[in-house]
């Protein structure tokens, strides 16, 4: 967010970090880093909370989106929950993966959806159901 009375660049703007998370400026934080920024997921889910995560926890992206810093999108869990619950997810991964929905393209290293898979996400576009507005 640029701030008119301060230009582009300014360090009181948002930043994404190279992890790909959202930094705000919060200078004095418990959890700011040298340059005054705390992680947009932290100080969401502190107000979510009521306190501030430690270091020795974890705030998950439900839905593994680093930018969605919706309260209901993020949980506090200790790292070994956290890594638990990373693994049920990649557990879930490998089914799909061995049902053949999404496949690893050897040229571009990376996974691609198969048709299927495709067809599926149509499907998804056009009945959302989440309620969501
Ligand atoms: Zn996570």
């Amino acid at each position: 967010m640029a701030d008119g009375k301060h230009g582009i660049g300014w360090k009181g703007d948002n930043i994404i970090d190279q992890a790909g998370y959202v930094r705000v400026y919060r200078p004095g934080h418990q959890r700011a880093d040298k340059m005054g920024r705390v992680p947009l997921h932290i100080t969401v889910a502190e107000e979510k909370y009521g306190r501030c995560p430690t270091r020795e926890e974890a705030v998950h992206h439900i839905d593994f989106d680093k930018t969605n810093n919706e309260p209901d999108n993020l949980v506090i869990l200790s790292s070994k929950e956290h890594i638990k619950l990373h693994w049920s997810a990649y557990e879930i991964l490998k089914m799909l993966f061995n049902r053949g929905l999404f496949e690893y393209d050897e040229e571009n290293n990376k996974y691609t959806p198969t048709r299927f898979i495709d067809c599926y996400l149509k499907i998804g576009e056009k009945s959302d159901i989440t309620g969501n507005s």
